[in-house]
């Protein structure tokens, strides 16, 4: 795996816009149904928004109708870091980038097969290459 990437919160201001920020170095979430990649169905790859590490794939995304872009696998393993999440009177499950420690959103294990997992992430968090671009 590839090595951390460590940047103080001024450096990352100056890199990402005040939506990715929040999202990415505060945990915060976008509103539902309101992400450019919710209804996306390109095929192609989604990377960090934050440091371009590999997260997920077009062909593991799929509809939860949850009004996150939703995956039910990350493309790398490893490429994701789990964190137990108590915030809002909830037990969740944190999923970060693994190499920067953005935040990306949660992991439900309501999801399709073969995972029975549902990876819900924020559209600010990912930043999409398509594959004919790539
Ligand atoms: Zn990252």
């Amino acid at each position: 795996m590839s090595s951390k990437i460590f940047k103080t919160p001024q450096q990352w201001r100056e890199q990402l816009t005040a939506e990715q920020f929040h999202v990415t170095r505060e945990a915060g979430t976008e509103r539902p149904f309101s992400g450019e990649h919710y209804f996306h169905q390109r095929r192609g790859r989604y990377h960090c928004i934050c440091c371009d590490a590999l997260l997920f794939s077009s062909s593991s995304k799929f509809d939860a109708g949850c009004g996150w872009p939703s995956f039910w696998e990350e493309a790398v393993p490893g490429s994701i870091t789990r964190l137990r999440d108590s915030s809002h009177g909830m037990i969740r499950t944190e999923v970060r980038c693994a190499q920067c420690d953005a935040h990306l959103g949660h992991v439900f294990e309501d999801g399709p097969p073969p995972s029975g997992e549902r990876y819900c992430i924020n559209s600010v968090a990912l930043h999409f290459v398509a594959e004919d671009e790539a």
